[in-house]
């Protein structure tokens, strides 16, 4: 089952340890060694399901020798699995380098794919989820995660956001302040643990929940915030050319290919095309 010489990326628990997968198990297992993010933290999981392997620490932002070494592993034939302390690596988690370097190089990268807090969050939190945008941890700094921000205040995308309880006050203020307080925003902590809370709400009243709450502050969390809502129908008016444009293709076409065809020839959005038609019907 298990090909050899194949660096190996496993996704682990991001809270209950119920979430691995057999495949996961049986992986780490087998492997020759296990490249952790944190091997003290990591040697819990293997004691918890048996695992033997030998561990070893891995952070591709700060060690290139640690890459290397990894790399001439794989050369001298040893499957490697690469664990960060939660869910999947290179997700806002090492292991990017070494992936890119291994593929590279020609070696097998095979994935084993389980949990990520971001689409645990996603897949429980009512938020559309057709079309989103992973934006990871926001910069600490505050110009720049303002910057950031103002870069996706228009995005019509669910956005979803990692954070740390020592700066989600912070972040969610700076949120509010680019994306408007009536914005929809959701708050999922501690997914999958005792005290997993998922709140949806608006910005102000996410706000005022910190404010009665302290407990909200506290945990792991993801921030998923509704994608911005262009502006729909007659109170943002079209401009004359393109009111006339819709009127004569109304007059000709259904209302969907008329709202295409404007959009195509205006640039303006075909939503909101379709949603003036509907109103001057
Ligand atoms: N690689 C991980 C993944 O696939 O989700 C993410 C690692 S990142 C260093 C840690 C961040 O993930 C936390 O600060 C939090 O934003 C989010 N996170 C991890 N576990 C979580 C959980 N159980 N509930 C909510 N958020 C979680």
């Amino acid at each position: 089952m298990q090909s050899s010489n194949a660096l190996y990326i496993v996704a682990t628990p991001i809270g209950n340890l119920e979430d691995i997968t057999f495949r996961a198990v049986k992986v780490l297992q087998k492997a020759d060694i296990i490249a952790a993010e944190d091997t003290r933290h990591s040697a819990k999981l293997l004691q918890h399901f048996g695992i033997e392997t030998r561990l070893m620490a891995y952070h591709d932002h700060s060690n290139e020798q640690q890459t290397q070494q990894l790399l001439q592993r794989l050369g001298k034939g040893e499957n490697i699995a690469l664990i960060s302390d939660a869910g999947t690596p290179l997700i806002s988690d090492p292991g990017y380098r070494l992936v890119k370097a291994a593929r590279e190089q020609g070696y097998s990268v095979v994935p084993i794919p389980g949990c990520s807090a971001l689409v645990a969050a996603l897949s429980a939190a009512g938020l559309p989820s057709d079309r989103f945008s992973f934006e990871g941890f926001l910069p600490a700094k505050s110009v720049a995660r303002m910057n950031r921000l103002e870069a996706l205040q228009k995005d019509p995308r669910t956005l979803i956001f990692y954070e740390s309880p020592h700066r989600i006050r912070e972040s969610v203020e700076a949120m509010t302040q680019v994306f408007g307080e009536a914005r929809n925003v959701v708050l999922a902590r501690e997914i999958t643990k005792t005290y997993e809370t998922f709140i949806t709400t608006s910005f102000a009243n996410l706000l005022e929940a910190f404010d009665s709450d302290q407990n909200q502050l506290r945990g792991e969390m993801v921030i998923l915030v509704q994608g911005f809502d262009e502006p729909k129908g007659n109170d943002e008016s079209l401009d004359c050319d393109t009111e006339k444009m819709m009127k004569l293709l109304m007059e000709e076409l259904p209302l969907k290919k008329a709202a295409a065809i404007a959009a195509k020839m205006s640039g303006v959005a075909k939503n909101r095309l379709y949603q003036w038609g509907l109103e001057a019907k």
